[in-house]
């Protein structure tokens, strides 16, 4: 199993860089992303008042070293807040050093959100950044009413179950809808907890089961 969202200490995570290895090696992951909120600029966003701000390139090198600690995959990303959409963007050079990122979706769009697209800043960063670009845990009604856009410029999907399915009582329904989107596309996916606790590192169970039993394991923007 894998798990290609898990926030550190370098923003809101309960936890270090090494617990989040040694605990996804006690539970038997294959493969983790450690993904920090960050915004557009590449600054870290959220960090708690016990952690002092640092730059994206330490979160690079610190990262990367200790991924040479384990024979666990350790990828690295960031998820990207942003507020407003803009006609051009510009971003920072150690984007490129990243292995996917992650776009933020507030859907419904809360109020303060209003003026920003996620799909189109996707489509943007895409343009700009030779890696997977894709949509941090969409609802299910939204990777429908996106998925012209998403499909088209390969913007990925990383599915969450718990924000995948927006009422408990349409599980089954909302994974059928999400099986028929996918045998009719190429689409790729991600699969992540959004783990800010450390009880939550691997809190996949239920949409691996639907990778493999689909056979969408081919799907997924890197290796488990
Ligand atoms: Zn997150």
């Amino acid at each position: 199993m894998i798990d290609y969202h898990i926030h550190s200490y370098f923003s809101d995570g309960d936890q270090t860089i090494e617990e989040i290895i040694s605990t996804a090696e006690r539970r038997k992951l294959t493969a983790i992303a450690i993904t920090d909120h960050s915004d557009a600029d590449g600054k870290f966003m959220y960090i708690r008042d016990t952690n002092p701000p640092r730059p994206l390139k330490e979160y690079i090198s610190e990262v990367r070293s200790a991924s040479k600690t384990t024979s666990l995959k350790i990828y690295l990303g960031l998820e990207i807040t942003s507020f407003e959409n803009n006609d051009e963007i510009f971003i920072p050079i150690e984007f490129n050093s990243l292995d996917f990122i992650l776009v933020e979706t507030f859907f419904p769009q809360k109020s303060y959100f209003t003026e920003f697209d996620p799909i189109k800043y996707a489509i943007q960063l895409k343009n700009k950044v030779k890696i997977p670009i894709g949509l941090a845990h969409p609802t299910i009604t939204h990777i429908e009413n996106n998925f012209d856009m998403i499909e088209k410029h390969d913007i990925f999907i990383e599915l969450n179950s718990d924000k995948l399915i927006s009422k408990p009582n349409e599980k089954q329904n909302t994974f059928n809808r999400l099986k028929d989107l996918l045998d009719s596309s190429n689409v790729r996916i991600s699969i992540g907890s959004d783990a800010h606790i450390i009880f939550l590192i691997g809190g996949v169970r239920e949409i691996w089961d639907f990778i493999i039993t689909n056979n969408f394991k081919n799907r997924l923007i890197l290796p488990p």
